[in-house]
């Protein structure tokens, strides 16, 4: 691995660092105005930068070859592709905000794996982001910094993602899940630390390939608006849960009822998981993240056989409760477990997926961490 004077020939002005997340529960209900509940990982992306005043931008990473330049003035959406994209993106919506942020050197190091569901993406553009205010000294508000990490991946990356993960990699705190709602757009830290519960939450990527997972996305997004307009609402987070019954009646198509009541159940689960996380009540969660998959599997659609493997066989090796993560398709699951059973889930999943002909899975401990910020 090159070191930043290495590939740049300066000494750096700074380091800055934006993790990659996991989401606890709410899934697919970011777009419906719903509830989520992330949490920030210890994994991270870690840019070292210096600035410079040539109006040019140089940037490289420690897992590609090569350096990629680009100048402030010839930015537009599609002007750099590939992964250089991201940091390209972010110089672009600071100059489109109106920041002055010259030129800078970057050099990206990261150890969230990639593709996974755990949010590289929004990773690289938030600390990519406070590393060029960084330089400049100029401060912006960390919720401010997520929208215009989400501006960048949707106007320059050209991916239409929700505002979920750049606020998970930017507002999160240690010790605590950030339960932001969408309607609303607030945030709240939610107290969870497992390990003081003698609990651990496992991360298993499940290494699938990511099967028709745009298209998919798309469609469930359809279904949700089509459900919300034959309802009369804004989106399906007006759907209140003691009427689902009521709303589902009025709904003619069988497909649209089920996805309707995965995201009003859904949302439920995450105000059941927010009571008793605050309450003090850890293990009770466990149930509702089981609901959630089962949720998602049965009501969405959104799992693969990888999905559901990992999070029976986590759950009949005496997990508190398991789930699928992120989109669906692919990604990770999280599994609440005692601390003294972390090795024995894991290692069970492993032989199941050996038994199946899985590629076999990879784990991460996910304690809650604190979001973006300069390291030095
Ligand atoms: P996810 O956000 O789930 O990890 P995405 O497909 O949204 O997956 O984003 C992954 C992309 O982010 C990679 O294809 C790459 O372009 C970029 N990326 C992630 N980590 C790095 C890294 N360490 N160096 C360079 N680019 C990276
Ligand atoms: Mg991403």
């Amino acid at each position: 691995m090159s070191t930043f004077v290495e590939v740049f020939g300066t000494e750096p002005d700074g380091v800055w660092q934006a993790p990659g997340r996991v989401n606890l529960i709410g899934e697919h209900t970011d777009y419906n105005d719903g509830l989520v509940l992330p949490i920030a990982l210890p994994n991270r992306m870690v840019v070292t930068a210096s600035a410079r005043d040539d109006g040019t931008f140089a940037v490289a990473s420690t897992v590609l070859d090569g350096v990629v330049e680009f100048s402030l003035d010839s930015l537009q959406p599609g002007s750099v592709e590939d992964w250089a994209a991201y940091p390209a993106g972010a110089a672009w919506i600071l100059r489109e905000a109106g920041y002055e942020i010259g030129g800078a050197n970057l050099l990206v190091d990261s150890d969230i794996p990639f593709g996974a569901g755990l949010s590289s993406s929004a990773a690289l553009l938030c600390a990519t982001l406070v590393a060029l205010l960084g330089l400049r000294d100029i401060e912006v508000d960390p919720a401010e910094v997520a929208r215009l990490a989400q501006r960048a991946e949707n106007q320059y990356v050209g991916a239409p993602v929700g505002l979920m993960d750049q606020m998970a990699s930017m507002c999160c705190t240690e010790g605590h899940a950030l339960y932001f709602d969408i309607r609303a757009m607030t945030t709240d830290q939610i107290p969870f630390d497992p390990a003081a519960d003698g609990l651990g939450l496992l991360v298993i990527d499940v290494k699938a390939p990511h099967r028709h997972a745009d298209g998919e996305y798309a469609a469930r997004r359809q279904s949700c608006e089509e459900a919300a307009a034959q309802l009369g609402v804004p989106a399906l987070r007006a759907v209140e849960f003691d009427r689902l019954d009521d709303a589902l009646a009025r709904l003619s198509d069988d497909v649209v009822r089920r996805r309707v009541r995965h995201v009003v159940t859904e949302i439920r689960r995450v105000e059941d998981a927010v009571e008793l996380m605050r309450a003090g009540r850890l293990r009770e969660v466990g149930p509702l993240f089981t609901g959630s998959h089962v949720s998602m599997r049965d009501d969405f659609e959104i799992t693969v056989p990888e999905l559901d493997v990992a999070v029976d066989t986590a759950l009949a090796a005496g997990a508190l409760g398991a789930r699928m993560t992120g989109g669906g398709f692919g990604g990770c699951i999280i599994a609440l477990v005692e601390e003294t059973a972390e090795d024995q889930v894991f290692a069970a999943v492993e032989k199941a997926f050996a038994e199946h002909g899985f590629t076999p899975p990879t784990s991460l401990a996910a304690t809650p961490s604190p979001g973006a910020s300069r390291l030095s």
